[in-house]
């Protein structure tokens, strides 16, 4: 079986130039190293009582999804501006070039109901920091969050202001 990481692809450039793209196609595309992946993404949060998955549009619906089932636990949908219907809870936030919004169906997690955030990429960190908010702002309790990859270069992690742990499984 190819490793997790030789199943995700680099490509420079995309979608813009000096970006260094994470496909992460291949690796879902393969049915072993997709499970693994899912596997590997659920071993740290087994015991960790994790009632909902809050996966992050649109890559992280993938994962999230999939490690919701493992872990036994709902999924909730993070999404992009304009996507949900009313009511909504929303959160701007600062890419690396621009701002972008997350929303969250008002309702979509119950106050103190255990809540894990998962994505595929930790870059700059302004998304995972976002979504965590959102889930605070409903009441639920942050657990932790998964990445799939985390760009250490970026430095996105000290972006992330919870104690709570945030797993990456690969290291880029
Ligand atoms: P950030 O907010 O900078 O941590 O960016 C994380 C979000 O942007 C995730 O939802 C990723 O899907 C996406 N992303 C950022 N950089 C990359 C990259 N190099 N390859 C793939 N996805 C990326």
């Amino acid at each position: 079986m190819q490793s997790i990481s030789d199943l995700v692809r680099d490509v420079p450039d995309f979608p813009r130039p000096g970006v260094l793209f994470k496909d992460i196609s291949p690796l879902l595309a393969d049915a072993a190293g997709f499970n693994a992946c899912i596997e590997a993404l659920a071993e740290p949060w087994r015991q960790a009582r994790v009632q909902a998955v809050c996966g992050i549009e649109s890559r992280g619906f993938i994962f999230g999804a999939a490690l919701a089932q493992a872990l036994g636990a709902g999924f909730v949908p993070v999404r992009k501006k304009g996507k949900l219907p009313p009511p909504v809870v929303g959160i701007d936030y600062g890419l690396e070039y621009g701002t972008d919004r997350l929303e969250m169906g008002v309702g979509a997690v119950s106050r103190g109901e255990r809540v894990l955030i998962v994505d595929d990429v930790l870059a700059t960190g302004g998304t995972l920091e976002a979504a965590r908010k959102l889930v605070d702002q409903l009441g639920g309790e942050v657990v932790g969050a998964s990445v799939v990859i985390e760009l250490a270069a970026l430095g996105g992690r000290p972006r992330w202001t919870s104690p709570s742990p945030v797993h990456a499984l690969l290291l880029s």
